[in-house]
C-alpha cells in the first residue's frame, strides 16, 4: 500500500498537554503526544464526573492500572 509522500507532516497540539506533536503514521497515539496523555484523557471523560478544569483526572497510581489495562487490549473480554 502506498503511503503517499510525508513530506509535510502534519503538526498538532496534543490535547492533553498541549505539546506540539507531528500527526504521523508513526505515532499511534495521534493525536496525542504520547500513550501516557492519550489515556490521561480518556480517563478524564471516562470519569466526568469527578473531572476539574484544568486538572489531571487521575494519579500516577490510576495511569498505572490503566496501561496494564490498555497492555492487554485486544482480548475479548
Ligand atoms: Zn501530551
Amino acid at each position: 500500500m502506498n503511503t503517499q509522500d510525508t513530506t509535510r507532516p502534519l503538526e498538532v497540539a496534543c490535547p492533553q498537554c498541549r505539546k506540539k506533536v507531528l500527526w504521523s503514521e508513526t505515532n499511534p497515539y495521534r493525536p496525542f503526544c504520547s500513550k501516557r496523555c492519550r489515556l490521561l484523557d480518556l480517563g478524564a471523560w471516562a470519569d466526568e464526573s469527578h473531572r476539574i478544569a484544568g486538572e489531571p483526572a487521575m494519579d500516577e497510581t490510576d495511569l498505572d492500572a490503566l496501561l496494564a489495562k490498555a497492555d492487554r487490549d485486544g482480548e475479548p473480554s
